[in-house]
């Protein structure tokens, strides 16, 4: 059997909070003299990094790496207070691309420490992300990432707890740990509004109801994306075979043995133009079928960082 159709997720890829991060990357090619610093991944995605270095920007795993004065771009997954007050001591210029959903959980931990709570965060050890946001609160976050650590967490005050999330978990897993916080927990506070952020429950849903169709699903993402690895395991959960790739030539031939329909999808930091090569890579075997199912509609959008949108305002007035 050969592959005959090919299924494509919507929403997929791209999410507001990375196509702002990237545009944050190219303004400030743009308006500022380089060299151009990111501190860290500006968004998890090996293409993505691969096409910023040979444009010339700088990535660095810290501050000290680099020199005082300097411009510096901070990544879409966010920094702790502490990288801030580096960045000022070394006169750096730094152009924030933080997601502004991750500033929400930020602002949340901010809250619940003012409050005097215990605050539990749902996420994974050394993702950046949680790095941040645990940096807010140091005194009062702990981090758990599975029911076992959930069961186990002990805090001085069960009446004074609440619960913040990574913005790129799985929906359902999120679900059962904050399930057992609560039994713990009667009192337990969460946010207003969930952590996990709209594109990641959205790409989620969708790859669900794709899995339930096809044999063999594909997703676009690398692997230190956490929503991508999540797209792969929601899509094994509902049943389909899941692999996670960075781009077409990563297809093994052997995974297509028995599979009639392929269903991709791409993670929320992988760009369009990967999903256009698989499509083409299964056109080129023969499949003529290229269906794609929109399940949610998304229409989110963020501005640009305040300290690009002055320097754009100065470079029009001539300034
Ligand atoms: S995945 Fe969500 S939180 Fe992360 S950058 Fe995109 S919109 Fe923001």
């Amino acid at each position: 059997m050969t592959v005959k159709k090919v299924l494509l997720a919507k929403p997929r890829g791209f999410c507001a909070g990375v196509e702002r991060a990237i545009e944050v990357v190219n303004l400030a090619l743009e308006l500022f003299e380089g060299p151009i610093y990111v501190r860290k991944e500006i968004v998890h995605n090996k293409h993505v990094i691969d096409h910023f270095e040979a444009k010339g920007v700088i990535f660095v795993e810290e501050l000290d790496q680099v020199p005082g004065g300097a411009t510096v771009i901070f990544s879409a997954h966010g920094v702790s207070p502490a990288v801030r007050r580096e960045a000022a001591a070394k006169n750096l210029k730094v152009v924030d691309a933080t997601c502004p959903l991750v500033t929400k959980v930020h602002l949340e931990a901010v809250r619940f420490a003012r409050e005097a709570r215990s605050i539990i965060l749902i996420g994974h050890q050394g993702h950046e992300e949680v790095e941040g946001t645990m940096g807010e609160a140091p005194d009062h976050v702990q981090l758990v990432g599975t029911e076992q650590e959930a069961e186990a967490v002990q805090v001085p005050d069960p009446d004074r707890v609440a619960v913040i999330t990574q913005t790129t978990l799985g929906v359902d897993d999120a679900q059962r740990i904050i399930d057992v916080l609560k039994r713990r927990f009667p009192k337990l506070v969460t946010p207003p509004s969930h952590d996990i952020c709209y594109a990641t429950q959205n790409r989620q849903t969708a790859v669900q109801r794709l899995a339930e169709r096809a044999q063999l699903v594909l997703v676009l993402g690398s692997d230190n994306s956490s929503n991508s690895r999540r797209l792969r395991e929601v899509a094994e959960d509902a049943g389909a075979r899941a692999y996670l790739i960075d781009d077409a030539s990563q297809i093994d031939p052997a995974w297509l043995d028995g599979v009639e329909c392929v269903a991709v999808t791409a993670g929320a930091s992988a760009p369009e133009y990967l999903v256009e090569e698989v499509i083409d890579h299964f056109r080129a075997l023969g499949a003529s079928d290229v269906e794609e199912l929109e399940v949610i509609r998304e229409r989110v959008t963020f501005v640009a960082p305040p300290e690009l949108a002055r320097a754009m305002a100065e470079r029009e007035t001539g300034r």
